[in-house]
Parts: C-alpha cells; sequence; structure tokens
C-alpha cells in the first residue's frame, strides 16, 4: 500500500510493526468487562424506547432524567446521581459540588497539588469576586513527591476546619503521571482513618472505564465529570455528571437547581437519546482512546521522544502527554492531529487566551461535539517543557492514521536523532 492516502510506504511500514509489537488482550478485556457492567445497569434499569423522550417546562416526571441517574448510579456503585445537561462541564460539575458541600469557615485540601487550571478561580487561588474564598471557604494543597502522595504532610495539613479532601485523578496540564487507582484507595483509607467524615471528592475526568472500578468503589464519597469526556461515548452534546453518596448528591442538586427543588426538576433538552447510547458505547470508546494512546507512545519512544507514561509503564487515563520541548514542534503537532480529523480538517489551530487557563492553550479538536476531548484531540498550554496532551479517539484508525502523518510531516524517520 505505497502512497496510501500520503502516507509514505516508510512510515506505514513502521507504524504497522509498531502495532504488531503491542499486545492489545489486556485492553480487550477491560473492554468486555465494563461493556458487561453498562449493559447489565441498562437492563436492571429497564431502559426503554420511551427513556429517550424528553419533558418540556419544568421537567416534573422525565422519566429519561431518572433513568439516565440511576443507570449512572449503577454503573458508578454509588448511592445516587445527578447527570445533567445544566451542568455546563467538568469544571462546572466541580465547581457545583464544592460549592454545595462546603459553608463559611470550612477549608478544602488538595492532596495532589493545585487542582485543574479551570478550578483557580473557583476556588480563589485566582482573584474572583465570586470564588469559595470570596464565601469564605479556605484552601490548602500538598504537593506530590515523586508522583505519590506525601501522606505525612497530608496528616499534618488536616485540620478541624478541613470539611473537604479533593484529589485529582489525571495529570491536567501538568507534568505528573496521573494517579493509579491503588494510590488512591491508600489515600483514601489514610484520611478516613484520621477523620471519617471528611468528604473525599475524585476529580473523574478522563478516568472512566480505563479500569474495571470506579473511585466510589474506592471509598471517594462523590466523584464528577464531564458528558463530553469518556462517559459520553462521543454521543453526548454536553453535560456533567456527579455521583456518590445519596445525601451529598441532594446538596448538589439543590445549589443546581434550588433548595426545595434539587433533582425533582429540569428538562433534558432531547438529549436522552445520545447520554444513554453514549454510555452505553462508552466502553469501546475508552478502548480505542487507550489503544491509540499506547500505539502513539510505542512509535514515539522508539524514535527518542518521550511520553508520560513512557509504553511500557501503566496507562491510568485517555491521556498520552508527549514532551515535545519545542514550541513550533508542539504547533504541528497539533496541526497534524486537526488535519486528520473528520470535521473541520482544513482549520489550523492557533494558540490563544482561553477562560479559566492563564498561559495561552492550543487545542486541535476535529470534532463532531465542540471540544469534545472523547474524539481524537489535542490541547497544549504554550509553556515549558511543550508538552502536548493527547486524547481520545471515535475509531482506532484515525489515530493510526494521525500518527503515521506526523511521523511523516516531521520527517520523524528519517531525521538523525
Ligand atoms: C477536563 C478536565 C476538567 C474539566 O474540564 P472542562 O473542560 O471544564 O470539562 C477537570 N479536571 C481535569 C483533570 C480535566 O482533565
Amino acid at each position: 500500500m505505497s502512497n496510501f492516502y500520503n502516507v509514505s510506504q516508510k512510515t506505514f511500514e513502521y507504524v504497522n510493526k509498531c502495532e504488531t509489537q503491542i499486545n492489545f488482550s489486556e485492553y480487550d478485556e477491560l473492554y468486555e468487562f465494563n461493556q458487561f457492567k453498562v449493559l447489565d445497569s441498562f437492563i436492571k434499569n429497564k431502559v426503554s424506547e420511551s427513556s429517550f423522550n424528553s419533558s418540556t417546562g419544568y421537567g416534573y416526571n422525565d422519566l429519561g432524567r431518572d433513568v439516565i441517574e440511576s443507570v449512572y448510579k449503577d454503573v458508578f456503585k454509588a448511592e445516587d446521581a445527578l447527570v445533567r445537561q445544566q451542568i455546563v462541564s467538568g469544571t462546572h460539575a466541580i465547581s457545583l459540588a464544592l460549592f454545595a458541600l462546603t459553608r463559611p469557615n470550612d477549608s478544602i485540601l488538595s492532596v495532589n497539588g493545585l487542582p485543574y487550571d479551570t478550578l483557580h478561580e473557583t476556588i480563589g487561588i485566582t482573584d474572583s469576586k465570586s470564588s469559595l474564598k470570596s464565601f469564605n471557604v479556605s484552601f490548602d494543597y500538598v504537593d506530590l513527591i515523586n508522583n505519590d502522595f506525601n501522606f505525612k504532610e497530608i496528616r499534618n495539613r488536616i485540620t478541624n476546619k478541613t470539611k473537604l479532601i479533593m484529589i485529582q485523578r489525571s495529570r491536567g496540564y501538568s507534568e505528573r503521571y496521573s494517579l493509579k487507582l491503588v494510590q488512591i484507595k491508600k489515600v483514601i483509607d489514610f484520611i478516613k482513618d484520621i477523620n471519617k467524615d471528611i468528604i473525599i471528592l475524585v476529580d473523574n475526568c478522563y478516568g472512566e472505564f480505563v479500569n474495571r472500578v470506579e473511585p466510589i468503589e474506592l471509598g471517594a464519597d462523590i466523584i464528577c465529570g464531564s458528558l463530553i469526556k469518556n462517559i459520553g461515548g462521543g454521543l453526548a452534546k454536553s453535560g456533567g455528571y456527579i455521583v456518590g453518596k445519596k445525601m451529598l448528591i441532594d446538596l448538589c442538586a439543590e445549589r443546581l437547581t434550588a433548595p426545595g427543588l434539587g433533582k425533582e426538576v429540569g428538562i433534558t433538552f432531547n438529549e436522552n437519546r445520545n447520554v444513554l447510547q453514549g454510555l452505553y458505547l462508552a466502553p469501546q470508546i475508552v478502548y480505542n482512546s487507550l489503544k491509540i494512546a499506547k500505539l502513539f507512545a510505542k512509535a514515539l519512544n522508539k524514535l527518542d521522544i518521550d511520553t508520560i507514561p513512557r509504553f511500557n509503564e501503566s496507562f491510568d487515563d485517555i491521556v498520552l502527554s508527549i514532551i515535545l520541548k519545542n514550541k513550533e514542534l508542539l504547533h504541528k503537532f497539533c496541526s497534524i492531529i486537526q488535519a486528520t480529523s473528520p470535521v473541520d480538517s482544513y482549520l489550523k489551530p492557533i494558540s490563544t487566551d482561553m477562560p479559566g487557563y492563564d498561559s495561552e492553550v492550543i487545542m486541535a479538536a476535529g470534532c463532531f461535539v465542540s471540544g469534545s476531548s472523547i474524539e481524537l484531540s489535542c490541547d497544549a498550554p504554550m509553556r515549558e517543557p511543550f508538552l502536548a496532551f493527547m486524547q481520545g479517539g471515535l475509531t482506532y484508525y484515525q489515530g493510526k492514521y494521525a500518527l503515521m502523518r506526523i511521523i511523516d510531516e516531521l520527517n520523524l524517520l528519517n531525521e538523525i536523532r
């Protein structure tokens, strides 16, 4: 297959060879397990054609909405769930939970360094007149050491004001590894041992279906995420979720709508079918994403381009950080991801200021759903050491094709490195 859709023979052969050197069976089994889990909760909750209907007005008796929340609850092995179009993003889901679960004079502690960039204004790390800080909710954090929790320091920083502890599973725009579930389990046990009443919140973005269990099963009280990442399966057009203890979900629902109304109201904008079908497909899409990340790591590591994680390390979310070290290379890399996308392939991504981010950000996302990062996408803050954060993939072969074009266009096989 020479000159296969603008890919040189040499690159085509190289990537195919890399592919044969990867054993994907671990992911085959993961996909199977999670597909059974999702299917089981659909059956148990009697998802039916009428679940796809939507309500109007106040949204009393939106049966589909109630079924969705019950399915989510079971998939995550939680007591209750809030899955809403009115939650506009992952940031909103986390912000909503933080505001719902704290009161003036409470304190929040993050145990993996600073949380994700867009939460800085929510918390008040960056000044904002609407922050938690402005309501006299204080914040403290403990950095990771060697990619693990600093248990001693965590014990020191927990005070009688500590109401809630945040754990961010994925790496965000940091250089660290994503947290492994065994690490998360260990820190949850450690915190609960100090004070079992502290609420443990896990930012679950990019983590769904990457393992057989989810953080609630490890003792987390509440977890949050975005429907345009893993769990939406590429079909959900927007939305966020919060799942966890019933008492806490009630508080979040009353913060989202109004005290006294809670979960009883809120229409679903004809999205129930997409949310359900997306969840149904999500284990497969996550599987494709993991395979793409693994293939990129294999092919790039062999060409001396470092990644986090490296090919032979464990993949604990769907993100691959590619250490490009160079601004132009980062730009080019993102441009090729964009150019090999099914939508907006002719556009050139440029870096720009974005709401909630401190440095300029570049985002390549040729997506069916705007900004969706469960579709193959690549984003990066324009700062040292110029890491590209790549994730997603509705189909495995789009990822493989993008990789071939990257190797070709960046001349990686010919360059003496
Ligand atoms: C994506 C992400 C979020 C939320 O981002 P939104 O763009 O607001 O959905 C939060 N935390 C982490 C670690 C993320 O990757």
